[in-house]
């Protein structure tokens, strides 16, 4: 389906809500039936009709419909955050005794869910190096359900081949789930990879203005329904009508946002790499990245993050430098309007700071949507004063 057919229409019925062009947050949690046998009907199958909006509510049927076609999906869901939609795809699919083979690195809550949480419950994982498609294979065991992808990471942005990794997932009936959300279905579509399940938050692209935490699961139908009925009616991580009608304003101009933010990253990225002061980028379009060739395959953009190595030797230089900055946001998180730096030397003390770790001298940048000359001027002025 044509991308401004989902953004702009899909899922919405004006003539049913007075014409009105946006469309109405339906607050309630409850919905009322006529006579006991419509109730009755709707007590059957909870998944295809409005009762009780722990399970569905019109404003959120809305943004599901469109979130479902923009990863070409059979369906979809829309929960309350993207921990949410990570924990209910991976939760829904395993049972105690049960084994995932993940790659190494994913967002940091993922890693505790397969590390922390699962395990109490008899569920192991298995991390890997996701670059090669042989470790996939050495570390399947007999009792693998899930392979967990996440294709690239946030922070230095390894890349997996999706069409290599569904394939040899098919061939051993194990359950593909990819955590979607640095490219977004704009960038790169997992399904039509092979892939079984994409996740997403909605919190980065989607929501786009930093106003809201919200996650999404896109998938068959089958699988989207079993996610529903057993583990979201109990686990009960939905979104609100309101957040969800925040996303649906949102998705207006997710086009035109992510345009502009992947011209400005490729364009401040380049600068970077030039930079004198930088001794290392990581950028899956750039040609120096060792994924190069592969992200330009399965990647239609690398929009929004980099990381850099800074070339200075002490923690000092690199507080100094993101101390300088005035029109980044230092901040964790990304995806929003405002360009952002993390720092990694953040999460050490400062006298564990080690020169020779290239690690203590990264720094993230999510580049937003301000202008280009606006915040390669902060940073070249940032680089003046070290
Ligand atoms: C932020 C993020 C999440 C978690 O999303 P929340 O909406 O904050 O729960 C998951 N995966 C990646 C890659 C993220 O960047």
């Amino acid at each position: 389906m044509d991308l401004s057919q989902i953004i702009n229409e899909l899922g919405e019925d004006r003539e049913s809500y007075f014409g009105a062009v946006a469309p109405p947050i339906i607050q309630t949690s409850n919905f009322a039936f006529k006579n006991v046998a419509q109730l009755r009907e709707a007590m059957q199958d909870e998944f295809a009709v409005d009762l009780y909006s722990r399970g569905n509510n019109p404003t959120v049927t809305i943004l599901r419909k469109k979130i479902a076609a923009l990863d070409n999906a059979e369906d979809a869901l829309v929960l309350s955050s993207g921990v949410a939609a990570v924990f209910l795809a991976v939760f829904a699919n395993v049972k105690q005794g049960d084994h995932i083979v993940s790659v190494a690195k994913p967002y940091s809550w993922t890693d505790k869910l397969f590390n922390v949480l699962l395990p109490r419950f008899g569920v192991t994982a298995t991390m890997i190096d996701g670059t090669n498609i042989e470790n996939f294979e050495r570390a399947i065991q007999p009792n693998t359900k899930i392979i967990f992808l996440e294709s690239p990471n946030s922070f230095t942005f390894e890349l997996q081949d999706l069409e290599a990794v569904a394939r040899l997932a098919k061939s051993k009936r194990l359950l593909t789930i990819i955590d979607n959300s640095y490219c977004s279905p704009l960038y790169q579509r997992p399904l039509d990879f092979g892939i079984d399940i994409s996740v997403q938050t909605a919190t980065k692209y989607l929501g786009g203005h930093s106003d809201v935490i919200a996650g999404v699961i896109a998938g068959k139908k089958e699988m989207i329904e079993k996610i529903f009925k057993s583990d979201l009616l109990t686990v009960g991580s939905i979104i609100s009508p309101f957040n969800a009608w925040l996303l649906i304003r949102s998705l207006r101009t997710l086009e035109i946002r992510l345009e502009r933010i992947a011209q400005s990253t490729q364009h401040i990225a380049q600068f970077m790499e030039n930079h004198p002061m930088v001794e290392k980028i990581y950028y899956p379009f750039s040609p120096s990245f060792p994924q190069y060739e592969l992200a330009k395959k399965q990647m239609k953009q690398s929009p929004g993050l980099f990381t850099v190595v800074l070339k200075v030797n002490s923690i000092q230089a690199v507080e100094k430098f993101c101390n300088s900055l005035k029109h980044f946001l230092m901040a964790v998180s990304w995806g929003g309007h405002e360009s952002l730096i993390f720092p990694s030397c953040a999460v050490i003390k400062p006298e564990d700071f080690n020169q020779e770790i290239a690690a203590h001298r990264m720094v993230r940048f999510y580049i937003g949507l301000e202008g280009v000359d606006y915040l390669v001027g902060d940073i070249e002025g940032a680089f003046a004063g070290l």
